[in-house]
């Protein structure tokens, strides 16, 4: 990964040559209008300026998952891109005024509610780095995925369980894919999903993309450690995923479903919410009723 210093260069690199277009609109307009002008622009760059904390964003893309992260020191993480181009006009809202960088894109698998908006995020976007399990695919949108990171020279990191990254404080650690899965025909999508556990400070978050039953008893079988205070829950909240043992393990407090409003799948299952419930979870949110969730960590 580039050092932190690089995305800053990068930055003001951008801004200043964004500075003559500014000036040269600055002298055609009104005096009231230099000082709204200029007063955008001072707000605009503060809302650059590291806030000291985590976001952590659950996109309201409809049915699919999309998650994403800005982290203390100003980096933004996209891990999958929903069903279509909405979350453009999510993170759009969230990154910040003349900033274009996003420094990790995960792709869990190659589902289309995961990968097609991701398409559009990297066509728009200067995207650093993608991290996916190359499993075989022959979906027209995962080899245009290929396609665009090797046109617009994004680095691509294959998973395992031994590539974790860091942002500063913030680690993300994979638990799954134990070992290099690509060009795996066999593996059943759903199962194949990058398994992350998110850890910031005394915080973590467990995402598990649409990782179903099996791989849940594969995770188990590792013991390795899966607790977090806050769980994605597997497969939009369908019953083949978030298994009782599973939960059981992880003891959340928060979990967050993403799934689409009416979906024809009927996600959430009434046995997940049951299992969440068995298991102590304090609060389930669902991006369905509530839209973009957002949880910030000091
Ligand atoms: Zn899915």
């Amino acid at each position: 990964m580039p050092p932190p210093e690089a995305f800053f260069y990068n930055k003001v690199i951008k801004i200043l040559s964004g500075l003559p277009i500014i000036l040269y609109n600055l002298a055609i307009l009104p005096p009231m209008r230099i000082i709204i002008t200029l007063a955008i622009i001072l707000v605009a760059l503060l809302s650059q300026l590291p806030d000291n904390r985590l976001h952590v964003y659950f996109l309201d893309i409809g049915q699919g998952d999309s998650i994403f992260i800005k982290t203390p020191n100003n980096h933004h993480i996209l891990i999958d891109g929903g069903p279509d181009s909405t979350v453009v006009r999510e993170i759009s809202e969230l990154m910040p005024f003349l900033n274009k960088n996003i420094d990790l894109i995960i792709l869990t698998h190659p589902d289309a509610d995961h990968l097609n908006g991701l398409i559009d995020v990297i066509e728009r976007y200067s995207v650093s780095n993608i991290y996916l399990t190359g499993v075989a695919n022959a979906k027209p949108e995962y080899a245009r995925l290929f396609d665009l990171a090797i046109t617009k020279n994004i680095n691509l990191i294959l998973a395992d369980s031994q590539t974790d990254f860091k942002f500063g404080p913030l680690i993300l650690d994979t638990l799954y894919p134990f070992s290099n899965i690509s060009g795996n025909p066999e593996i059943a999508a759903n199962d194949s999903s990058i398994v992350t556990k998110i850890i910031y400070r005394q915080h973590k978050i467990l995402l598990t993309g649409d990782l179903e039953e099996n791989g849940e008893k594969q995770l188990l079988n590792s013991h390795i450690d899966l607790t977090a205070s806050i769980y994605k829950a597997g497969h939009h909240g369908s019953k083949t995923s978030s298994s009782l043992p599973f939960v059981k393990e992880i003891s959340p407090e928060i979990a967050i479903i993403q799934a689409g409003k009416d979906n024809r799948y009927g996600h959430p299952h009434s046995i997940t919410i049951q299992n969440l419930y068995k298991t102590h979870t304090k609060h389930i949110y669902n991006t369905a009723t509530d839209g973009r969730i957002k949880i910030i960590f000091d």
